[in-house]
């Protein structure tokens, strides 16, 4: 078994890399995918978020209103207080189906695509997080693998897939610049990192990376199994 963390910031190519991976035999699991599900009504999570956040937060249908949520934590200074309630609850959901991944295949690769590998250690830390669970990426992966662009290259490949109007490009655009503000800098994450797929080619580049990537993630996770 191998656990590896795929980070990158945002428009980096995560999900690309990811689906790549996946064609190549990967287990991915999206941290996006796992935190949605976590909001739903009725999650604990969901419910935190309202008590801190207040009923503005929710729509009419009692669905999570996200956009208001993230209104309140990016511009309005409160993105540690919504962190201190998702991370937590993202990684032991992370935790648990790559438990799951690993009882079907002792031998798989389980990718945890996240943006914020590295920030939830560093939040963790600073808040003084007791259990050392946060605070101690390796305990939860085994091989980090970045993907980096610089930041403007991210930003146009983000607005590039979230906005189809000019007004949403700029929005998108102000939504992308007040995120990456939270991301520590890739010159930075290269230094923690255990592969670098440096993403500033075109699309085959990338792929070319990844295939060469491959052999040595399944290569660890076979001797992981002999041990
Ligand atoms: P992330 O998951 O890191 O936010 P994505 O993989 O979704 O990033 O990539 C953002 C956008 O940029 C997507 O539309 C993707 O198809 C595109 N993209 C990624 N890598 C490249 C590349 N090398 N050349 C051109 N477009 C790319």
């Amino acid at each position: 078994m191998l656990r590896v963390g795929l980070t990158g910031g945002l428009g980096s190519g995560k999900s690309t890399v990811a689906q790549m991976l996946r064609e190549l035999g990967a287990e991915v699991i999206e941290s996006d995918e796992l935190g949605r599900a976590l909001m739903e009504p009725g999650e604990a999570a969901f419910n935190e978020i309202v008590r801190v956040f207040g009923r503005e937060v929710m729509l009419p249908d009692g669905h999570l209103n996200r956009a208001r949520l993230a209104e309140l934590a990016f511009k309005g200074g409160r993105v540690k207080e919504l962190n201190a309630i998702i991370h937590p609850a993202v990684i032991e959901a992370q935790r648990l189906r790559m438990n799951q991944v690993f009882e079907r295949d002792p031998a798989a690769v389980a990718v945890v695509v996240s943006a914020l590998i590295f920030e939830v250690e560093r939040d963790a830390r600073a808040e003084g997080e007791a259990s050392a669970v946060f605070t101690e990426l390796r305990k939860r992966i085994d091989r980090v693998v970045l993907v980096t662009a610089p930041d403007e290259v991210k930003i146009a490949r983000y607005v590039g897939r979230i906005a189809a109007s000019v007004a949403d490009r700029q929005a998108a655009e102000a939504d992308a610049r007040a995120r990456l503000v939270h991301q520590i800098p890739d010159s930075e994450k290269v230094l923690r990192a255990d592969y670098v797929l440096e993403n500033t080619g075109d699309i085959e580049a990338l792929r070319a990376q990844v295939k060469a990537l491959w052999p040595h993630l399944k290569r660890e996770s076979n001797s992981n199994v002999q041990r």
